[in-house]
């Protein structure tokens, strides 16, 4: 399925996937919207929003049927065939991210890393080739890679994003907390720590 959904529907709704996946085997095959909204510590009217917008109503006595929902929901932001990754950047933070990935369940696959350590290219890491980072626009479009996450030290950030979207790749989960100026058809994700860190700092109760 493609359609438009605001970006903070498409993030909670894998947010409730990722949840209900613990459910789907329990002896309740129902959960109500106030519950899976308690559970991620929601409200309920976003969540009964994002499942109207994929066409989901809930049954006003049992609720949703959880495996219908995780179909569903897959069916909305799944592509079948899944996406092809690339991880740019094999240092403490890359190589963290790649083990997390591989093993949690998801169609994000990542197919190839790259670096521009000696030591490392032409090396394995959990399965995944480890290539030259100037054979980047090659391997990409070989193994259709359209998406790339980015862990490369923050001087090297800006170079390095350039040379990935030359060679086709469409969106970016940018780790580097380098501000990364791309054309508007770019799907660019910055994630970082310490922002996250000092927001949770910032309204805790003393
Ligand atoms: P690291 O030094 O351990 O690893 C960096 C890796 O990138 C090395 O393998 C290096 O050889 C490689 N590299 C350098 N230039 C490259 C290039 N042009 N192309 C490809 N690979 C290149 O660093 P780290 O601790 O893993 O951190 C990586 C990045 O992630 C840094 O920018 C750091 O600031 C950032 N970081 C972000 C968060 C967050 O919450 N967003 C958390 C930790 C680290």
């Amino acid at each position: 399925m493609n359609m438009k959904l605001p970006s903070r529907t498409v993030e909670r709704l894998s947010k409730y996937r990722r949840l209900l996946d613990k459910y789907k085997d329990l002896e309740e095959a129902h959960i109500y919207s106030h519950k899976l909204a308690a559970l991620l510590n929601l409200t309920p009217e976003p969540v009964r929003r994002d499942l109207m917008l994929i066409g989901l109503n809930g049954n006003h006595r049992k609720g949703y049927n959880i495996k219908a929902l995780i179909g569903m929901i897959g069916n909305t932001i799944d592509r079948k065939e899944g996406h092809q990754v690339a991880l740019v950047g094999i240092g403490n933070l890359g190589r963290a991210v790649l083990g997390f990935i591989r093993k949690a369940e998801t169609k994000m696959n990542i197919v190839a890393a790259f670096d521009i350590d000696k030591n490392k290219i032409n090396t394995y890491l959990s399965d995944v080739p480890c290539f030259d980072l100037n054979e980047a626009g090659k391997v990409i479009r070989d193994k259709n890679i359209r998406i790339a996450i980015l862990t490369v030290p923050p001087e090297a950030a800006v170079s390095t994003a350039a040379l990935l979207l030359q060679s086709g790749i469409r969106g970016i989960l940018n780790f580097t907390s380098v501000h990364l100026d791309v054309p508007q058809d770019i799907y660019l994700k910055d994630y970082d720590i310490i922002t996250s860190l000092e927001e949770i700092g910032f309204f805790i109760n003393e």
